[in-house]
This record gives C-alpha cells, sequence and structure tokens, in this order.
C-alpha cells in the first residue's frame, strides 16, 4: 500500500520473494518535471506488478519517472532496473564503486567460484559443506544482467528533483558503493540499507578481498552521525525518527560479535569457520545456533565473522597465520 510520508514523498512496497525481509521499500519523490524513484526491487513479474500497482495508488506512471537513483547494486535495490528501463526511460544512478562490482562479480564465472571455494576452504569451511558456496549471489544472473547505470556517483553530488534535494553520502560497508540520500531541508535521511531500523545489515568479506568493510562500515555510521535528520527512510522495514539511538545500538551490536570472537580464542587458535560456532546468529530473532543455519546462511554467516575478524586485525586485536594452508585466528 502506497504510503504519502510528506507531501510528494510516498514509501512504496516491493515484495521480495522467499525473503524474510518481505519488501524493499522504494520512495517515489515528487519533483518539477516529472518522479524520481529511489531504489527499485528484485527482478520479478511478481514484483514489477506490485511496484506498478503502487505506482498507481500514488497517482503516477511509468513514463513520469524521470530518474532512478539506486543505493547500492544488491538485487533487492537493483534488479528491475533493466524493465524500469524500458518502461521509463529514466536516467539511473548508482556509485561507482558498486558499478564496479556490479561488473566484476554479477557475471560469475567459474573461475570465481573456484577460488571462492578455495578461499572457504582455507578459512575452515569443511570439502562436505563446499557446495553450499556455490552461486554466492543466487539467482542473480536469472533473466540477464541490468543494465549498467547511466550517471555514476561518487558521493558530495545533489540530485534534485526541482522541489527535492538530495545530497549523496557514502556509506561503504553493506557494499562498497552504498549511499545514503539526504534531504536536508526536510531533515529526511533515505538509509538504503545502511541502517535499518531492526536488522542488523550484513557486512561481509568477499572472498579473496584486501579491504576492511566492517571498518568501513563503521565510519559510514557516525558520517551520517553527524546528520540532522528528524525521519530515516529505510529501505527494508519500518520509518524510524531517533537515529541516533539506533546507530548506538548497530555499535552495540558489533562489539558484542567482537566479544564473543574473542571469548571464542580464549583458548587458541581457530578458523573462521569453527569461530563461526561460537556466535549467536540472528540475535534480532531471538538468537539462532550455527548448525541450526541453512547451508547458504552458513556461507553468509562465515563471511560475516571474516569481515569482524579482518577488522579487529587491522585494530590489532588479533592476528592471523597461516598452516597447512589454512587461515588460523588468535588473540594477540
Ligand atoms: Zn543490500
Ligand atoms: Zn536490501
Amino acid at each position: 500500500m502506497a504510503t504519502a510520508i510528506i507531501p510528494g514523498v510516498t514509501e512504496l512496497l516491493v515484495p521480495i520473494p522467499n525473503n524474510p525481509l518481505e519488501n524493499t521499500n522504494v520512495y517515489l519523490l515528487r519533483g518539477d518535471d516529472g518522479y524520481l524513484l529511489i531504489d527499485t526491487g528484485w527482478n520479478s513479474d511478481y514484483a514489477l506488478r506490485a511496484l506498478g500497482k503502487e505506482l498507481g495508488d500514488a497517482g503516477a506512471e511509468y513514463k513520469d519517472i524521470k530518474q532512478i537513483v539506486v543505493t547500492h547494486a544488491h538485487f533487492d535495490h537493483y534488479g528491475l532496473v533493466g524493465r524500469l528501463k524500458q518502461l521509463t526511460k529514466a536516467k539511473v544512478y548508482l556509485h561507482q564503486r558498486d558499478e564496479e562490482i556490479f561488473r566484476t562479480r554479477y557475471a560469475i564465472t567459474e573461475e570465481f567460484m573456484r577460488q571462492s571455494e578455495a578461499w572457504f576452504y582455507a578459512n575452515g569451511v569443511p570439502r562436505t559443506e563446499l557446495s553450499v558456496t556455490r552461486m554466492p549471489f543466487g539467482g542473480m544472473s536469472a533473466g540477464g544482467l541490468p543494465p549498467q547505470p547511466d550517471i555514476t556517483l561518487n558521493g558530495g553530488e545533489t540530485i534534485s528533483t526541482g522541489i527535492f534535494n538530495l545530497e549523496v553520502v557514502w556509506t561503504p560497508g553493506h557494499s562498497p558503493g552504498s549511499i545514503c540520500l539526504y534531504e536536508r531541508k526536510h531533515k529526511l535521511l533515505f538509509s538504503g540499507d545502511h541502517i535499518l531500523p531492526v536488522i542488523t545489515p550484513n557486512i561481509s568479506l568477499v572472498p579473496k578481498s584486501e579491504g576492511n568493510p566492517l571498518g568501513e562500515f563503521l565510519k559510514s555510521l557516525e558520517l551520517v552521525r553527524g546528520l540532522d535528520v528528524s525521519t530515516v527512510l529505510p529501505a527494508h522495514e519500518n520509518i524510524f525518527h531517533d537515529l541516533p539511538k539506533r546507530i548506538d545500538e548497530i555499535l552495540h551490536h558489533h562489539e558484542f560479535r567482537n566479544q564473543e570472537i574473542l571469548a571464542a580464542l580464549a583458548d587458541g587458535a581457530k578458523t573462521a569457520y569453527e569461530i563461526s560456532n561460537h556466535i549467536t546468529w540472528m540475535p534480532e530473532l531471538g538468537g539462532v545456533h550455527f548448525r541450526d543455519l541453512m547451508p547458504g546462511d552458513k556461507r553468509a554467516a562465515v563471511s560475516e565473522t571474516l569481515a569482524h575478524l579482518r577488522a579487529m586485525t587491522v585494530n590489532g586485536r588479533v592476528k592471523v597465520n597461516m598452516r597447512n594452508n589454512m587461515y588460523y585466528y588468535e588473540r594477540v
């Protein structure tokens, strides 16, 4: 059901098939000449039909959409870009760091799969479970890749509808090119997946990455804390108001997880897979043991553990050693 947030800003719900997040919240902003859309939805007939109906409820038509700004390249945000390009002729914006992963990682090669499996194996994932590391971006290639963006962003730009001015705030972490959009006059923050009210966004180390996504994410939290915001409009779950409180909760969640990892290392060095066994997963849902996770979720969990281990390695709280071609982490 399309919901007016303030005059000229409407939230549209686009369902994500078979996903506990249920919907992508797409935002429709009025302009002098047509509309701007923030995010799109998962690439499916069902999602497109729902989006079409929501647009109709909001009094808009596809042909009125002039700009589409995508907060990051994940498929529940970027997926419908291809079909919407055909229906709207809108210009599509995406941060350049996500355009890079879009080109290098969405087109999954056998070589990438092999490297990815070897990397998970070196991080302790047993051979019997390695097949679950296949298709890490499950289903993304279905129906072909969506088109590349028309305009790539660096952060710091202002995208205007003539009525609303969206400042692009680069908030890497959940993905390298995640952005938030800040509407200063109305104190609105379109937070993408960077900040959600209940679920803590997944921060993962990707195979063979040299980066520190959790370290970047924590810096990105501090970046948005400095903005004067009265309403946060996230890409999933509900709109909320107290941004500093939510930032503190997320920081607490990550430090709690660091403490779980350090406790797991109290009796000696372990692989990321072994450490993952000592972590409370999905604490928002009351906590799930690693062994009870679905195979795909186990792989995601190991990637999240590795993001924490990388951040703590950079901080000097843990160190990593290679033994028998396996990575072992220990306390410093
Ligand atoms: Zn995402
Ligand atoms: Zn998402």
